[in-house]
């Protein structure tokens, strides 16, 4: 997916008398569109916030022009699909009425959805053997904005 840089920012609202739940990473996206693992620097963020947490995180983008997803991240090769699948159903010029040119990223963000929820287990992400969270950016490069909220149970 080329060079990226992933940043963990630091937590918002972490005054020593409110302990959040909210975390946040920002992504440098490297390209129009692509897809960004970002699995790593969300189990590290996890693992900080609290190495024994059990219950759910939530992944979400607070943009309309990318989205959040899973799928699978040994193979590259299917983030490159899904990317060009997407190019495929949503044309980038289709006489769009919305008129900042970026109506094929509001749609492909829609499809994609912009978040996903995860089950915590002793501060480690429950993921599928193949499954890794990817950031989907439609209309970069831009720097993204990711919040983690852990929801103890
Ligand atoms: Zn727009």
């Amino acid at each position: 997916m080329g060079e990226r840089r992933v940043r963990i920012a630091k937590a918002r609202g972490s005054s020593p008398l409110t302990s959040t739940p909210f975390q946040v990473l920002e992504v440098k996206t490297p390209s129009r569109e692509t897809l960004v693992d970002i699995t790593s620097q969300v189990q590290k963020t996890l693992a900080e916030h609290d190495p024994y947490f059990t219950g759910l995180a939530v992944v979400s983008v607070p943009h309309t022009t990318a989205g959040v997803t899973m799928n699978e991240g040994a193979d590259p090769a299917v983030a490159r699909d899904i990317v060009q699948a997407l190019a495929r159903l949503v044309p980038r010029d289709a006489g769009y009425s919305h008129s900042e040119g970026n109506s094929d990223a509001h749609l492909k963000a829609s499809l994609i959805g912009n978040q996903v929820m995860i089950q915590v287990e002793a501060g480690h992400l429950r993921l599928g053997t193949w499954q890794s969270i990817y950031l989907a950016e439609f209309d970069g490069p831009r720097t993204r904005r990711v919040d983690l909220t852990f929801l103890a149970g």
